[in-house]
């Protein structure tokens, strides 16, 4: 396990600095308690290189290498807040694991957690760091996450991380009745649309959440 004062941090990395994240994301309109406890609960800076562990608080997208980046705690924020909003899930698939920590922000909320990332180192550290901070109801699989995850039944929330052009049905196959997929659609560079695909029986519908940058949902595998 990670020592306590490194989870902790000091200085920028402080429970000070994480506090002060939480109040600018309450600010910008973030309302769900939960969501923003897990935040403040959550050492960004762990998920992170340590050369940019100072800015880890800061409301802003940082590379994680390999062409990636951690996502915008704001977006963190409004993505799991949409998919909790309504109750909280029981079993949620995250498409693009990157550093890991949405999936610790989802790990806190509901109870149990899938994801799956497409290049392996990313997977691999991700899993690590993971287990590291006792996230044990987190499973990482390294593979394409445009057939989702094999085998394991439905998921009641699905949450994707990286920006495919329009939703792979296999993805929304694999939602359960009364589940919700989050994710944003459409180009690298241009606009992006953050979207909801709500299940309700025969029917899905789809409603637009507002503007976001991802980078691009890729096929295949890398490493
Ligand atoms: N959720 C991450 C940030 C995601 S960045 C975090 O909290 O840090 C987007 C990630 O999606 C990248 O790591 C990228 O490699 C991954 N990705 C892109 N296409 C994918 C695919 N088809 N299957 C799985 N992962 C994919």
């Amino acid at each position: 396990m990670m020592d306590e004062k490194q989870r902790r941090g000091i200085g920028m990395t402080s429970q000070r600095t994480r506090e002060r994240l939480v109040q600018r994301l309450r600010n910008e309109g973030i309302r769900n308690e939960s969501v923003l406890a897990a935040i403040g609960n959550t050492p960004r800076h762990l998920f992170v290189d340590e050369a940019l562990s100072s800015r880890a608080y800061e409301d802003t997208a940082l590379p994680i290498g390999a062409g990636q980046t951690i996502s915008q705690p704001y977006v963190v924020a409004r993505m799991t807040e949409a998919l909790v909003d309504d109750g909280i899930p029981n079993k949620v698939l995250e498409v693009g694991t990157g550093s890991g920590y949405q999936a610790a922000i989802l790990a806190q909320l509901v109870p149990e957690v899938c994801t799956v990332e497409r290049i392996r180192r990313l997977a691999d550290q991700a899993q690590r760091r993971l287990r590291q901070l006792g996230y044990r109801n987190v499973r990482v699989r390294f593979g394409d996450g445009n057939a989702g995850w094999d085998g394991d039944g439905l998921f009641d929330g699905i949450l994707v991380t990286a920006a495919p052009h329009g939703v792979p049905p296999e993805l929304l196959e694999q939602l359960a009745d009364g589940g919700r997929l989050i994710a944003p659609e459409g180009e690298q560079g241009q606009a992006q649309e953050l979207v909801c695909y709500h299940r309700q029986g025969e029917q899905t519908t789809r409603t637009c959440l507002g503007l976001v940058s991802f980078v691009p949902m890729l096929r295949g595998t890398a490493g």
